[in-house]
């Protein structure tokens, strides 16, 4: 890519008007105007191979052609737009769809709750309701869980610097290692368990646990079956409902719809957002089983449960998982990204990389100070790639699911070129 000066680089509007609090248009510093499956335009028309798919929301890729057909059609009949949650054929649509296609063929049942359209939305509507349903008031989380920005779900997340931004205590809130914090040969599962047990422990019985099954944001740290089964089992055992905030891991992305369907666990209550309105419209649902649908009409409300919009696209996304061949295809590029971290790793042994992930959420652990510097210089070569983990030390590899294997392989050489280029300023900086 040639010098990327001109327009694009333009950032004054951004500084002056825009709060400090932004924060990606710092990591990937362009004004972007278009975009198509996993290739992103920025007004010089630079293009960039997108690895990080809207945080998960994009898992269909940018403008996918039979989502983006159905919507403007809807647009041009002057479809409803909002309707609050009052009953609309698209929400009818997209509500038969959903238990045909997704809860039906998997054997789930669950009634379905419109919180407002975020993540974060969800995970709040699930905390309400699992200590409204147990009368407990504590809910167990893990280290290093990402649950979202508003104080219930902020309760809930480890990382120190989110927390922060509370301003309050947070409460209610007991956290927990997850699977492999203790190191590789500890059971944390028998730590927890000391816990809850001991009337001594100083901890009361949480109402629930939420979990991730694998943690995005936290540094793509991946739970085991076995583990995710026996917290499932001490949920039963100690009357505590299984929350699984599946915001990030859902709808494909580590291979299956659900992340949960890899370890056969039934979750109480399931988060779902981002990919779910399948173009990057704000939408979000929460998943309850039907003995736990305590609420009374309106006591969890919200203006923007009726995205129609996303609706219409959200119905259509789901033909993706009619038949099994995307799964498959997913399946197969996964394997093809995970050979290629692994040969990284092996042929860069100096960063001491360490390849992470399941499905198509991968990525490679390194030092601290390193992620980082694969993140912008990759940006510089056309590759939009973020960090995760606690200090960035992880890059973090999430196309679209859509994307095909010459989108990977020529975004994974972009990835190789960064080592190259940074092993060689390594080599240089020892030799003098
Ligand atoms: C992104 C995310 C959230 C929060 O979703 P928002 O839409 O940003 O509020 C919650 N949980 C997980 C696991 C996420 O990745």
């Amino acid at each position: 890519m040639t010098e990327p000066l001109g327009k694009s680089r333009d950032m004054r509007v951004f500084e002056r008007c825009e709060s400090e609090v932004r924060s990606y248009c710092r990591s990937f510093p362009t004004k972007f105007h278009r975009a198509s499956g996993y290739t992103m335009w920025d007004v010089d028309d630079n293009a960039y191979i997108d690895f990080f798919a809207g945080a998960g929301a994009l898992n269909y890729g940018h403008n996918p052609p039979e989502m983006k057909d159905r919507l403007m059609r809807y647009l041009a009949d002057d479809g409803v737009a909002h309707t609050l949650d009052m009953a609309s054929e698209a929400k009818e649509a997209f509500l038969s769809s959903f238990e045909e296609t997704i809860l039906k063929p998997r054997e789930l049942n669950y009634k379905v709750m419109f919180p407002g359209p975020t993540g974060t939305n969800s995970v709040e509507s699930a905390l309400k309701l699992a200590r409204k349903a147990t009368g407990r008031q504590t809910v167990m989380s893990f280290t290093n869980a990402f649950h979202g920005m508003t104080l219930g779900a902020l309760a809930v997340t480890g990382n120190k610097f989110k927390r922060g931004g509370a301003g309050v205590p947070l409460h209610h809130a007991v956290s927990m290692p997850y699977d492999g914090y203790m190191g590789p040969d500890v059971n944390t599962l028998d730590y927890i368990e000391s816990y809850l047990k001991d009337s001594g422990s100083g901890i009361s019985l949480p109402a629930a646990a939420i979990v991730e099954t694998l943690q995005g944001e936290g540094g793509i740290n991946v739970a085991s079956d076995k583990w995710l089964k026996g917290l499932a089992d001490i949920c039963k055992r100690y009357g505590m409902l299984l929350i699984v905030d599946d915001v990030q891991m859902g709808c494909g992305r580590t291979g299956t719809f659900f992340s949960f369907e890899r370890c056969g666990i039934v979750p109480d209550i399931v988060c779902l957002s981002k990919s779910i309105g399948g173009y990057g419209l704000p939408m979000a649902l929460t998943l309850i089983k039907p003995e736990l649908d305590l609420w009374k009409p309106g006591e969890h409300n919200g203006t923007f449960r009726g995205n129609n919009l996303a609706f219409i696209t959200a119905a259509e996304a789901l033909n993706f998982w009619k038949t099994t061949r995307f799964a498959e295809e997913i399946a197969d590029k996964s394997r093809f990204l995970r050979e290629r971290l692994t040969d990284l790793v092996r042929k860069f042994t100096d960063f001491e990389g360490e390849a992470r992930g399941l499905g198509m959420m991968q990525g490679i652990a390194f030092e601290p100070g390193i992620a980082d510097r694969i993140s912008r210089m990759a940006f510089e070569r056309g590759l939009i790639m973020e960090t995760s983990g606690t200090d960035g030390e992880v890059i973090k590899i999430m196309p679209p699911l859509t994307i095909d294997k010459d989108g990977l392989n020529r975004g994974l050489n972009v990835l190789e070129e960064c080592l190259v280029e940074i092993s060689k300023e390594t080599d240089a900086v020892l030799a003098r």
